[in-house]
Parts: C-alpha cells; structure tokens; sequence
C-alpha cells in the first residue's frame, strides 16, 4: 500500500505546527519544528498572502497527515461524514479518531498513529477478544482492544505504555495500562479532539 516514506518532521515543518507523529521525540527538544519553525527548503523570495483556497488545503492536509490518511482515503472519509446526519466537519473527525490505529495510539499501546498501524498490520492486538488486522477499522461504543498475551513484552508497547502519561489518554476511552486492556466508553465527541483544527475550512474544500 503506497505510503508517505519522506521525513515526518517536513510535515510539521510544512504545516507550520507540530502534528506529533514521532511520538515522545514530539515532546523533546530534538523536535525540529521546535528547532526550526518554518517550512522546509528554500525561503521564497516574495511572501505572498494566502488565498483562501491555500488555507483551506492546508488545513486538509494538515489533518490528513495527523491521522496518516491517504488522500483517496481522506475524501472517502469525507463522503461518509457528508451523507451522515449533523455536522459534516465534526462527522469527519469523529471518524477519523475511531480509526483502530488512532485508538490504539490513544490508549498508549504505540508512539504514534504510524507505529500502531504497523502494531495492527501485524496483529498484535484483539478486538473484542477477536485478532484484527487493519487499521482503518472503525470502534464502536463497548468495544475492548487488548494487547494479544503473547504481545505483552514487546518492546515498542512497554515503552509506549510508560510515556503515555504525556499525553494523557481522552474520556471516551478507558484505558487499563496493567491489564494492556483498553475500552470505548463512549463514541468521541467534538471537545474530546483538543488539537487546534478548523474542520469547517476542510468542509469548504470538498464543498467547491
Ligand atoms: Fe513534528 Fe514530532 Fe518531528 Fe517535532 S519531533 S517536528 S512534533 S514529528
């Protein structure tokens, strides 16, 4: 499956803010956005004001590399947000965090989204007592996603499990750390996503 393979700092870098998507170096100060907030290569020679398509495609993009979604997958997620019921913006979000890779990121069984794909992909965790093996799958409310028993010491897990503190595990979730056992409350809701993203300028892109 094609994948982005370049530096993932290039795209906080790009983006201008920080999307966490190498895990505890995010919160280090060998993060290179810290280190070097602004875009990658050469500065242009006239900055010019942005228009409002260029606004709204880097807020897609932006949200699109936080999850790490490709661009058909993306506009799929959109379509399913936009045929929904309420608030497409809000639609598309709550999708997008009940992804299987972003919930397990969330309950810290991995550092980042990208690390858990990989975790699921080799099926080292259990959905309702079930071994799964793709990532885009969607949790529903009382779902239970566990560490398999025999996946318990991997090395990538414990460590993860030990820095997740940082980042604090979101209420919809219920995560227990001792038991490598974590559960889905209830679905998420537009307070639970804390991290700064304008959903209605990515409404008005697909929109056009
Ligand atoms: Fe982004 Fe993390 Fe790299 Fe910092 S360390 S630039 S937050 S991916």
């Amino acid at each position: 499956m094609a994948r982005y393979r370049e530096a993932k700092c290039r795209l906080c870098r790009r983006e201008g803010e920080k999307l966490f998507l190498k895990g505890d170096r995010c919160y280090t100060d060998k993060c290179a956005f810290d280190r070097r907030p602004y875009a990658p290569g050469a500065a242009p020679k006239v900055r010019k004001k942005m228009s409002d398509f260029a606004i709204q495609l880097r807020e897609k993009q932006k949200v699109r590399r936080m999850y790490g979604v490709l661009e058909g997958q993306f506009r799929m997620y959109f379509k399913r947000a936009d045929a929904q019921k309420g608030v497409t913006g809000t639609n598309l979000l709550v999708l997008l965090e009940r992804r299987l890779d972003n919930v397990i990121y969330r309950l810290g069984f991995s550092h980042s989204r990208d690390q858990a794909r990989q975790l699921v992909r080799h099926g080292l965790f259990m959905l309702n007592g079930r071994r799964v093996n793709i990532p885009s799958m969607q949790v529903k409310q009382g779902d239970i996603i566990e560490v398999r028993e025999a996946n318990r010491k991997v090395p990538v897990i414990v460590e993860a499990q030990n820095v997740v503190a940082r980042r604090g595990c979101p209420d919809w979730l219920e995560s227990d750390g001792a038991a490598f056992k974590g559960s889905v409350k209830a679905l998420p809701a537009r307070e639970d996503i804390q991290f700064p993203i304008n959903e209605q300028l990515i409404v008005e892109l697909y929109s056009k």
